[in-house]
Order: structure tokens, then C-alpha cells, then sequence
């Protein structure tokens, strides 16, 4: 069983409790304007150039034999993706780490004997594995057998979803999960398909039919936008339709910021977003506070 994913971080302490894996998968359905990993959008491989790496040598453009890299005058990188095979050539010539190729296809086994590596953490934590993305439901099968091998070795699996996928896939892959790290993005729908591409239909009646088994805990994250989400409308029907569901423990606020800008630049591609700025402390505090007083359990980051 292979999968498509495009990191893989040891360490992790904000992808829920302890010290964790975080296993990045490639590939989602939703296209938020303020992704910040925007190579997780694409279920393929991408190229990616880093141009504050980038020593302008050239050694890439003579590696490139169909053509598909050039520079301008004043030495930048330009990738002509249409030409772009992923042979990697470019890669192995650079001597600055400026150029990389995303995601690579890996084996349910060549991942759990890299995890294998961090048990001794996990105990000592209460950690263990999360899976994120872009969206581990983009590939069900894969995100199942991990699971399943994960837990075979008693490992703890966080699963980190937008909770858009057909409602079976949904449940049988969120129940088998230990804890459901669940976004929350907007309420209004017309607003979410604006800014994420799709309806939240299917999102909130998944959250609430995961919420009916009664058994795994879920835990919110709201990236916080202002000019978004923030508004107090937004925050009111958050808030009501998070107080129906007994499963919610937490709620994490994750406030904005514009890494992904950058990064999808990178990719080639533009961002709408870069208008938006970060929410200033006291904006996060006050969403923190109002979330509190309603009596849940909120934390700033994950
Ligand atoms: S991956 Fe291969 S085809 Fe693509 S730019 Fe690099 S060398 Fe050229
Ligand atoms: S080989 Fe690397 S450092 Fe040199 S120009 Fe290409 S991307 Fe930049």
C-alpha cells in the first residue's frame, strides 16, 4: 500500500497532545485562499523553487535537458512547468538545497519504521502519530492502513481533517482515529464556498455524525483570519453549533499567518491572499475569551 505525502516531521508539539510524528499527505479537496501549505493542494509531485536559497550559479538551467528552467537578466529562476518532466536532474545539480521537488510516494511500512524511531517519546508524552495535509481523506485507503499498522504497535493516532469527504469514508476512518483534530473555518456557507471552494455542508453534518458515536474526542481548530472569520456573527454560530456536541474538548485557535504567500509563489502559482494580515494579539485573546466564556476549553495554537 502506497501513499502520496510531502513531509514528514518528527517532534511535532501542535498537532495534539504530546510529542507527536506529524505525517504530512498530499493532496485536498478544498482550496483555502490562506492555505499555508499549498503544496498539499495537488495530489502530485510539484516543482518548487526557493529563490532565498538560490545563488543564481545557473548549474540547475545546464542540468534541465528539456528546457524547462532558464534565468533572467538578473540571475533569478524561472521554471517553464509545461516542460517540466520531475526527472529531478535539477535537484541533484543544485548545490544550495534551491530547488526541490514535493512529495514522493512512500510505503505504509517505510513510514511506521521511521515513527518507529520516536516510541520511546510517545511514551514518555502521551504522544503519537498525527495525520495531516493537505487531507488524509483524499486517500482513504492509505490513512486506513496506517492507521491500522499504528495501532497494532499501540501508537495514539490524532486524525487532522477538514471533514469534507462522503460521509462513510468519513466515519469509518474518524472512528478508528483516537482524537479528530477537526477545522472550522466559516459558518456561512455561501462565504465558505467563497473562500474555500466548497460548501460546508458536508463538513458540519460529518462533525456532527462523529460527534453521535459518542466515543472519540474531538478537538476544533479555528484559524483565526481577520476580515474572514473573525467577525462576531461568524463566532456566534460557531460558538451555538459547537455547544450541541458533546465530544468537543477544546477548541484551538490558530491564528493566521502568511507563510503560504511565499509559498505559493514558489509553487508558480499566485496568491489572493496576500491583502489579509495576521490578527493582532489582542484580536486572538479577545476570540479566545469569547469562546471561554461560552465553557469551552480553548488554547491559542494547536
Ligand atoms: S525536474 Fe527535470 S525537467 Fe523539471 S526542471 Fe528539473 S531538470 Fe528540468
Ligand atoms: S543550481 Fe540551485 S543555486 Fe544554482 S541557480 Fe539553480 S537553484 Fe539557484
Amino acid at each position: 500500500m502506497k501513499g502520496m505525502i510531502f513531509d514528514l516531521k518528527h517532534y511535532a508539539v501542535h498537532d495534539g497532545p504530546g510529542i507527536r510524528v506529524t505525517v504530512f499527505f498530499k493532496g485536498c479537496p478544498l482550496h483555502c485562499l490562506w492555505c499555508h501549505n499549498p503544496e498539499s493542494i495537488s495530489p502530485s509531485k510539484e516543482l518548487m523553487l526557493l529563490p532565498n536559497r538560490c545563488a543564481r550559479c545557473g548549474d540547475c538551467v545546464k542540468a534541465c535537458q528539456y528546457g524547462a528552467l532558464s534565468q533572467k537578466t538578473d540571475g533569478e529562476v524561472v521554471a517553464e512547468r509545461s516542460k517540466c518532466t520531475l526527472c529531478g536532474d535539477c535537484v541533484q545539480a543544485c548545490p544550495r538545497e534551491a530547488i526541490q521537488i514535493v512529495g514522493w510516494e512512500s510505503e505504509v511500512d517505510e513510514i511506521i519504521k521511521e515513527i518507529e524511531k520516536d516510541i520511546v517519546f510517545f511514551d514518555q508524552s502521551g504522544g503519537g502519530v498525527t495525520l495531516t495535509g493537505g487531507e488524509p481523506l483524499f486517500q482513504p485507503q492509505f490513512a486506513e492502513a496506517l492507521i491500522d499498522r499504528l495501532h497494532a504497535r499501540g501508537i495514539h493516532v490524532a486524525l487532522d481533517t477538514s471533514g469534507y469527504a462522503k460521509e462513510d469514508t468519513f466515519l469509518k476512518i474518524a472512528s478508528k482515529s483516537d482524537l479528530v483534530l477537526f477545522d472550522i473555518k466559516i459558518m456561512d456557507e455561501a462565504k465558505h464556498r467563497k473562500f474555500t471552494g466548497v460548501s460546508n455542508s458536508l463538513i458540519l453534518k460529518n462533525l456532527k455524525a462523529i460527534n453521535r458515536n459518542g466515543e472519540t474526542p474531538i478537538w476544533i481548530r479555528f484559524p483565526l483570519i481577520p476580515g474572514v472569520n473573525d467577525d462576531p456573527e461568524n463566532l456566534a454560530q460557531m460558538a451555538n453549533f459547537l455547544l450541541e456536541l458533546s465530544q468537543v474538548k477544546m477548541i484551538n485557535v490558530l491564528p493566521y499567518h502568511k507563510g503560504g504567500v511565499e509559498k505559493f509563489h514558489r509553487l508558480g502559482k499566485d496568491s489572493e491572499f496576500s491583502v489579509y494580515e495576521p490578527p493582532s494579539q489582542e484580536k486572538i485573546d479577545s476570540v479566545i475569551g469569547f469562546f471561554r466564556e461560552k465553557g469551552f476549553k480553548v488554547k491559542q495554537g494547536g
